[in-house]
């Protein structure tokens, strides 16, 4: 079905950029080998939908502060952001920071230019402007990400929404369509509405402490992921604190053109403060994101050095007399471009899956291409990201698989809104558990 190779010249964990020499984005050298990995190119066929334009666009921006017409504005915002392109250059271009850098510079010019909003935020096809609405719409999106209390205060609404049968109806009307709304709410499920609690003590000898960052959304959403890692954490022997004062990761802002810089100096705050031996995440959207806080300070340094993913922590201490229940499922694995494209962790998640004996784990096929979530990408591109899912979803049902993990919540949701069966690989290990 899919056609493209696999040129992925990184070793597993050899950090993005590490090598000798990163072009910016005006010494790009044309040579195309990133074009057949790139999702938007395989949709589009056309050379404008390819990295290397958007190189070329970039470097517009970027380098010679020069305007680009709305045609190349439109093509720049079609990317999904999946940096499968970086892991193919030659020349190991920076793209990840150079899109970001790039709509900084587009958003401060639309705020200079009293456009609207943020064009990737625009709830828009093509990042047209659906005017005052949208604008809120957009900003209550925003503050929604940024303010803990909010989201407290507001998650009531979709559960009510979910339990009073009014869905269907809705959807009959055509007025989420119209209001531009029929995207995300497709994707609603159920919130979890009762906060974590601050700390998951162990009765067990305990080997350690770790505090476990929960994002913003996922929190409320991906409740039973959250779960799954702090019943594994304590199985293992650690103690898990889940700090209230975290944060989001900053990731939809960064991509956006927005300052994430208050979200992540909160977060290097409250998790430099705790004694712990680490920080775990486990959405890979968040780990990519939180792995690539800039800070260069020894407050930043503090923060880096104790981030992990939770798959590889639990993998690494597994104890030796743990033994999970076996099982004779067919498992198949969606690597997320988060995990393969920057982590790049996935070996942990087959590793650790193999704790469950009986199990049959195989790569999903066409792992190298994006689903179509890309973070705000399903709701800002919904048809780009629909034609992406559908060919996943091909995948998925030629694998014969009983259950498909993904590390990422971001994904799983996508994948799982138009009937899925995609779970994260932590809910698989708990459910095989001993009985304590
Ligand atoms: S592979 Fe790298 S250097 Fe070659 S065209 Fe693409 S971005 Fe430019
Ligand atoms: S990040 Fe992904 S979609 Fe964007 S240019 Fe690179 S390969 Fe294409």
């Amino acid at each position: 079905m899919f056609d493209f190779m696999d040129m992925s010249y990184d070793e597993p964990g050899e950090p993005l950029g590490s090598g000798p020499y990163i072009p910016d984005a005006g010494e790009c050298m044309r040579c195309g080998i990133c074009i057949a990995s790139c999702p938007t190119f395989r949709m589009f066929q056309i050379d404008e939908e390819t990295p290397r334009r958007r190189i070329r666009t970039i470097s517009k921006i970027l380098v010679e502060n020069q305007p680009i017409s709305a045609e190349e504005r439109m093509h720049l915002d079609n990317c999904v952001q999946c940096r499968a392109c970086e892991t193919v250059c030659p020349s190991r271009m920076a793209y990840g920071q150079l899109f970001d850098q790039a709509r900084v510079q587009l958003s401060l010019k639309a705020v200079a230019e009293h456009y609207k909003i943020p064009f990737a935020l625009s709830l828009s096809k093509g990042g047209r402007d659906f005017g005052m609405l949208n604008k809120w719409m957009a900003k209550l999106a925003f503050k929604l990400i940024e303010n803990k209390r909010w989201r407290a205060w507001l998650m009531p609404l979709p559960a009510i929404y979910l339990k009073s049968g009014l869905q269907k109806p809705l959807r009959s009307t055509g007025l989420l369509k119209k209001l531009h709304l029929a995207n995300a709410e497709a994707l609603l499920g159920k919130p979890a509405l009762r906060a974590l609690a601050d700390s998951y003590p162990i009765s067990v000898t305990k080997r350690g402490r770790v505090a476990l960052f929960t994002g913003c959304i996922a929190e409320h959403f991906d409740r039973e992921t959250l779960l799954a890692a702090l019943k594994l954490l304590n199985a293992i022997g650690y103690e898990v604190l889940v700090p209230p004062q975290q944060g989001c990761c900053g990731a939809i802002h960064q991509h956006n053109g927005q300052s994430a810089a208050g979200l992540i100096d909160n977060n290097i705050a409250v998790f430099n403060a705790l004694e712990v031996d680490a920080v775990l995440h486990t959405a890979t959207g968040c780990g990519a994101m939180l792995s690539e806080y800039q800070n260069d300070d020894e407050a930043g340094q503090l923060f880096r050095q104790r981030l992990g993913d939770i798959n590889e922590f639990l993998l690494e201490h597994w104890p030796d007399d743990l033994q999970l229940a076996a099982s004779e499922l067919k498992v198949a694995v969606h690597e997320p471009c988060s995990q393969r494209n920057i982590l790049k962790n996935q070996q942990a998640v087959y590793a650790l899956l193999q704790k469950i004996p009986g199990l049959t784990v195989a790569a999903l096929a066409d792992n190298n291409i994006c689903c179509g979530s890309g973070g705000s990408y399903m709701l800002t591109h919904p048809d780009n990201a629909g034609q992406l899912r559908a060919l996943k979803q091909q995948v998925i049902a030629a694998s014969s698989a009983d259950v498909v993990v993904s590390g990422n919540f971001g994904c799983a949701v996508y994948l799982n809104a138009d009937g899925g069966g995609v779970e994260h690989p932590l809910l698989l290990l708990a459910r095989q558990l001993p009985v304590m």
